[in-house]
């Protein structure tokens, strides 16, 4: 996997001495693109995006990232938005199998963490029975670093020794069955909630029914780290309407807890 092509465009930084992994004809890397902020991506991110002959890539990769790939490289998008068409999960593992197996370069990117609500794991298993050789590069997830980029930590060593990441939308869009509102309210100081926009209200009303006080702070975090970054605060009681009235639109990271408060000196 040592690079010795000539013609790979200048890449500055060093990689501890040894060169850049290169990226393999017939490869898939899994790469996460962080939360939108170019300067967030990491030194692979950047690494893959030169070399890759094939992107796939999903809605909340911006423009500002895909700029960065080589000019030829073909981009297909693969979005995936709430209550839009979207091509189906099955449909983009396929592609990514067809591509690898014409011997194209292909960098599936992804928001975030490809591995933090971003079907990672699933793509990688498919490539796996696939018998296509892949390589997995994280990325920073826009639970902690869009809640830093608004001045909010999502551990304060005075404030909260624990904190949950949750999403708030299930595969059928709805709110998920799956998780214990009333076992996470009482668990966890700090809930960090991707995909709850829409959902909201229902969040809110089984946080404070599983006893989480309505004066406890909550942020919402919209397009964080882009210049369209909006924080608004708000508390738990009056969440649903003040989203409602400031008329957010995901994507949206949603914090509970006392960290919120820590922005007043932070942000
Ligand atoms: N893998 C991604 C999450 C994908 S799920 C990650 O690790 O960040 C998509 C959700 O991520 C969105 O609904 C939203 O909750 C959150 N998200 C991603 N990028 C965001 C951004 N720039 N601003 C706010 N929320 C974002």
């Amino acid at each position: 996997m040592v690079s010795t092509r000539p013609d790979l465009p200048p890449f500055p930084p060093t990689n501890g001495g040894a060169p850049w992994p290169e990226f393999l004809p017939g490869w898939v890397w899994l790469c996460g693109a962080g939360p939108g902020d170019p300067g967030l991506l990491t030194l692979h991110a950047l690494n893959a995006l030169g070399q890759a002959d094939t992107i796939v890539h999903d809605a909340l990769v911006g423009p500002g990232i895909l700029e960065l790939a080589r000019p030829d490289a073909e981009r297909i998008y693969a979005g995936k938005r709430g209550g839009k068409p979207s091509p189906k999960q099955e449909d983009i593992t396929r592609r990514l199998i067809s591509l690898a197996r014409q011997g194209r370069r292909v960098l599936r990117l992804k928001g975030g963490d490809p591995f933090v609500f971003g079907r990672g794991g699933e793509e990688g298993m498919a490539l796996a029975r696939a018998g296509i050789p892949f390589r997995i590069i994280p990325g920073i997830s826009a639970g902690i670093g869009g809640l830093a980029y608004a001045g909010i930590p999502v551990t304060h060593r005075t404030v909260n020794q624990s904190v949950t990441f949750l999403t708030g939308h299930d595969q059928s869009g709805a709110t998920p069955t799956r998780i214990d509102w009333a076992a996470v309210a009482r668990a966890s100081e700090v809930l960090v909630i991707y995909m709850g926009l829409k959902h909201l209200g229902r969040i809110v009303r089984q946080l404070m029914e599983a006893g989480r006080a309505a004066d406890e702070p909550v942020a919402i975090v919209t397009n964080a780290t882009l210049p369209g970054q909006r924080v608004l605060e708000t508390t738990l009681g009056n969440a649903e309407r003040d989203a409602a009235s400031a008329g957010l639109v995901p994507p949206a990271i949603i914090c509970v807890g006392p960290v919120v408060s820590l922005r007043e000196l932070l942000a």
